[in-house]
């Protein structure tokens, strides 16, 4: 068993490390990466004008995801309570198989055919449309990104903007392969044809499916943030609408979205705010015109509680996923999102997925950094990432996933560091080779270790001769 688990973890890190190696080298990736990371680092300053005192705001945001993780289990009910009274419905999804059953459930009940859906990692991260179409419901991608990318057969490439990597040329050559639509076409021509398609789909569907960027649980609702005004169609056209949702996305008032909302814009684009801001509050009521019939809420956990009962990790799930630190990581603009095999990329993905997923098979994540601490610098609600990547590795250490050689060679260098005598016996040269040779599989992809001609011991003598 143990030997199948670890077979496992090498294949998830080798196939990591091979796409990784050949995104590195695609320069046409970078320059594209490049050319949109640049808007955003020009738009962001623009938007975090509007805060008097940016450090006290990220502050407060941070207190505040405090509080709601620190007491998340009565929030949550308080939400369930809430919501319930106006005629949602709740439901609580342990695993992604619980959420999906559920989801495939209510379809059947509305003899679904077709759902839209709008932009939703936590859908991503449940392969909800690959679930669907297996039973035979056609699942639109409402969102312009998330559409390309469906189109194209892809996962989304970054949190906030899934088809980064493409450009408008890719665009054009994409619609012309898979809609017949002109090369030629601009980037708004190409938009009114996705919306043209988009806008019949609303009319057709039985079922929409949205994510939620908060939930509120004073007043037990869901606030929904997005650009283009398709999640508001997505919830408020079809007859059911289905919110999936990660139990962390919890705030503990409405007043909270004044602090959080523009943090999440400002963050995630640049913007001062984003275009649609939707609070939902349940299914249309008897004096409503517009409005499902009934709305559902899945509240996934899906490996939560497992960070959340980790002191050091619990503050990941602070994360309202603005994507800053994908945009700031220096190893994320290298090797771009796909290579890291998993729904939440960058540096947030490499602290979260080792303990969503599994350390067995995703340590190697925690590994895929520099520490420069540039992730923390951004992070709109300043949770530590550099610390918990590290705090990843210490764990994965201790729950022995590690090499049996890395461990003796570990042993070695710290035995010898240790041990000034040890440190001052034999050459540069011979120390290389030796710790060269002892380190093989760790510098595989890192130069070799170099050290000085002459010990410190001796250096520090020479200089006070003089
Ligand atoms: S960890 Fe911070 S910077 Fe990264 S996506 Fe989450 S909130 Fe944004």
């Amino acid at each position: 068993m143990k030997l199948k688990k670890q077979a496992k973890m090498t294949e998830t890190s080798q196939s990591f490390i091979a796409k990784s190696s050949i995104k590195a080298a695609d320069l046409e990736h970078r320059r594209k990466i490049n050319f949109n990371i640049g808007k955003y680092n020009a738009a962001v300053p623009k938007g975090k004008e509007q805060f008097a005192d940016l450090h006290l705001a990220r502050e407060r945001a941070k207190n505040l995801k405090w509080r709601a993780i620190e007491t998340l289990d009565q929030q949550l009910e308080e939400f369930e309570l809430n919501f319930s009274k106006r005629g949602g419905k709740v439901i609580w999804a342990e695993t992604t198989e619980q959420a999906l059953d559920e989801i495939l459930k209510i379809c059947k009940e509305k003899n679904c055919k077709t759902l839209v859906k709008s932009k939703s990692m936590v859908t991503e991260e449940i392969h909800l449309n690959e679930a669907l179409e297996k039973n035979g419901i056609e699942s639109i991608e409402t969102d312009l990104g998330e559409y390309i990318q469906q189109l194209d057969g892809e996962p989304p490439y970054h949190i906030v903007t899934p088809a980064m990597h493409k450009s408008k040329e890719d665009v054009a050559r994409l619609f012309n392969k898979k809609l017949g639509t002109p090369v030629t076409l601009t980037p708004t021509e190409l938009t009114q044809v996705a919306r043209k398609i988009l806008r019949e789909k609303y009319v057709e569907a039985e079922v929409g499916v949205t994510g939620a960027n908060f939930i509120i649980s004073d007043i037990g609702a869901i606030a929904v943030t997005e650009n283009e005004g398709n999640a508001r169609l997505s919830c408020s056209f079809p007859k059911t609408h289905i919110v999936v949702v990660g139990i962390e996305k919890m705030i503990p008032t409405l007043a909270d979205l004044g602090m959080m909302w523009p943090l999440l814009a400002t963050y995630g684009t640049g913007q001062k705010i984003t275009v649609y801001n939707t609070i939902v509050t349940g299914p249309r009521q008897e004096n409503e015109t517009d409005g499902p019939d009934e709305m559902y809420v899945i509240l996934l956990d899906n490996g939560r509680t497992n960070i959340l009962q980790n002191p050091k990790q619990r503050e990941s799930l602070y994360c309202i996923r603005c994507g800053a630190c994908l945009n700031a990581c220096p190893v994320y603009k290298n090797i771009g999102g796909h290579s890291y095999g998993t729904t939440y990329s960058g540096p947030i993905g490499s602290v979260i997925t080792p303990n969503l997923k599994g350390m067995e098979d995703f340590k190697h994540l925690s590994y895929a950094s520099s520490l420069c601490g540039n992730c923390t610098e951004v992070c709109s609600v300043k949770i530590n990432l550099h610390e918990l990547l590290l705090e990843n590795r210490h764990e994965s250490v201790e729950e022995g996933l590690t090499s049996f050689t890395e461990r003796m060679a570990w042993k070695i260098w710290k035995t010898a560091s240790m041990r000034r005598g040890l440190m001052n016996m034999g050459s540069g040269n011979l120390k290389n080779k030796l710790v060269n040779g002892l380190f093989k599989g760790w510098k595989e992809h890192r130069s070799n270790l170099d050290f000085s001609a002459k010990t410190f011991n001796q250096m520090w003598k020479e200089r006070f001769k003089k």
